[in-house]
């Protein structure tokens, strides 16, 4: 018996005349993501890919675990490959579906027929089949309404399928489709959460990740790492920029004003993120700001810290609650790392009383006590690069 994955791709199929580059993008993804598990076959035809295991020992249910996660499936299933001929659909039915429907008491059949040439309508195949099952056997009966087995048959160009009930997808648009952006991330719930989000709508990350050693530590940017290497099951490989943030801080804690500091570091993270984000290609960056969540992320502070910005700033978590932002982190599985201990330069020089209602006028005296350009400019010359991937 022939096992193959059948995958429905939802949104893409509503692209009309790019949609072959949104399929192809998919299943450059998946086949990406799979290739230690060895070499598969990819098609495409009628809103569906296929993906077929060439490999003897092709672990199955680690393939499904892959596609379950790459965005632009909407819906996914193993299903057996076999002959458009109903002697061989029933017995293939009977046979490859056992497990489920020796332990069920109820089923239904369902079929599909995009090849109409076939010779029986969709009603009669059903019918066919679900009697056959029903002389296989005997703990069955049919429920149409709420069946405990679904049967799906379905009839395409060159061959049929037989799988049960389909699995949801992640759903979205493939990665990299969309252009690259630069995610602003720090060890924290919500700039993994943020990320995700827009990772399924079609964009490439890279990431920046802002360190003040020795005021942090090792164990801080190596979970900063383990948080891109678990969202990698999303997203795909992520480019990871480490810039060194001590000098920038230092300063800012010695020459600012404390209620003023924790914007002004901010507008130098922004400054920082927009230069290697041009650099290296991204055209926005992605922070995990929530309005109303801390003093920064008040509306005055958020117009504080865009006004430094050139590029767009995508801010998907925005309008969220924080147990709405946690449920996404615990489905995506970053929860568990992001709440580790370990301190980010945000904590380290937090102040007592921070301002919620920053002037924007106020900055240019601020912060004219440093050297923002040179401080900026060093900071882009000395950043670490290295590529994080789970795969
Ligand atoms: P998070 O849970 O993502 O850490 P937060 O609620 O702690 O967010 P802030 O510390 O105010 O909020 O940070 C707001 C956003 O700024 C973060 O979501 C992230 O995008 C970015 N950010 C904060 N600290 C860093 C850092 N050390 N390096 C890179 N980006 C950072
Ligand atoms: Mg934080």
């Amino acid at each position: 018996m022939k096992e193959i994955i059948l995958i429905k791709n939802g949104e893409i199929a509503l692209k009309g005349l790019n949609r072959s580059t949104f399929e192809d993008a998919m299943i450059k993804n998946i086949r990406r993501r799979m290739a230690h598990l060895g070499k598969v076959d990819a098609k495409k035809a009628q809103s569906t890919v296929t993906i077929e295991p060439k490999d003897e020992f092709f672990d199955m249910d680690a393939a499904c675990d892959i596609v379950s996660k790459v965005f632009g499936v909407s819906a996914f299933c193993r299903a057996c490959e076999i002959e458009k001929d109903m002697e061989t659909i029933k017995k293939t039915a009977a046979e490859y579906l056992k497990n489920q429907l020796s332990f069920a008491k109820t089923f239904k059949v369902l079929a599909k027929r995009s090849d109409k040439k076939f010779p029986l309508t969709s009603p009669e195949i059903c019918r066919e089949v679900g009697g056959y099952l029903l002389s296989k056997y005997h703990n069955l009966s049919v429920d149409v309404i709420d069946p405990e087995v679904s049967v799906v048959i379905e009839v395409r160009d060159k061959f049929a399928y037989i799988h049960s009930a389909q699995t949801d997808g992640a759903g979205g648009i493939p990665t990299g489709t969309g252009g690259r952006a630069m995610l602003l991330i720090s060890g924290g719930i919500d700039s993994p959460v943020a990320g995700y989000m827009m990772a399924k709508r079609g964009l490439e990350l890279s990431a920046i990740h802002f360190a003040s050693p020795p005021y942090t530590s090792e164990r801080a940017l190596e979970k900063v790492k383990d948080l891109l290497r678990q969202m990698t099951h999303y997203t795909g490989r992520i480019k990871l920029y480490t810039v060194c943030f001590t000098k920038i801080q230092e300063q800012i804690r010695d020459r600012v004003k404390e209620e003023y500091s924790t914007l002004v570091m901010r507008r130098f993270m922004m400054r920082i993120a927009n230069k290697i984000a041009e650099k290296n290609g991204s055209l926005a960056l992605i922070t995990g700001e929530s309005l109303g969540q801390v003093a920064s992320q008040t509306l005055p502070s958020i117009q504080c810290t865009d006004a430094v910005s050139t590029l767009p700033t995508f801010r998907p978590l925005i309008g969220m609650d924080k147990e709405e932002i946690v449920a996404i982190s615990r489905k995506i599985e970053t929860f568990d790392i992001s709440v580790q201990p370990f301190e980010d330069c945000c904590t380290v020089f937090t102040p007592k009383h921070p301002k919620t209602k920053p002037n924007l006028s106020d900055f240019e005296k601020v912060e004219s006590v440093m050297d923002i350009e040179a401080l900026v400019n060093e900071a882009v010359e000395t950043v670490e690069t290295e590529f994080v991937s789970a795969f």
